[in-house]
């Protein structure tokens, strides 16, 4: 099982590695602009990351029922933990998770990182 990185880890161009200089030559806006995305994808998320990875786990489990185009499976989850559904599907629907398989696509594809479900 993997932490989650708390996102606390701070990179400034003084301490990058003569490498990382030269790939991050003129590449070096891009990634302040990444980060900041990161930032902003993170504190997006309307619930504890913990719940979030249950969540994706969940939904990704072995046996789960085939997605029915509807977010019901996720809904469920939501009233079980007493999530607040209409904000966390609102969210959702922001990062193109529409239904259930969309939440495993999209979602984990985006966030799934920042609560420990690195995909191998
Ligand atoms: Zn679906």
């Amino acid at each position: 099982m993997r932490i989650a990185r708390s996102g606390t880890e701070m990179q400034n161009g003084g301490m990058a590695s003569e490498d990382e200089a030269h790939s991050m030559n003129k590449k070096g806006r891009k990634k302040e602009w990444c980060e900041q995305e990161r930032q902003k994808l993170i504190v997006s998320i309307p619930m504890s990351h913990q719940d979030l990875r249950n969540l994706l786990d969940y939904l990704d489990r072995e046996g789960a029922p085939q997605c029915n185009h509807t977010l019901k499976e996720t809904i469920g989850f939501l009233k079980k933990r007493g999530l607040d559904v209409d904000r966390v599907v609102a969210w959702l629907h922001e990062n193109g998770g529409y239904c259930d398989c969309e939440v495993i696509y999209n979602i984990d594809e985006k966030f799934g990182k920042f609560v420990g479900r690195e995909k191998a």
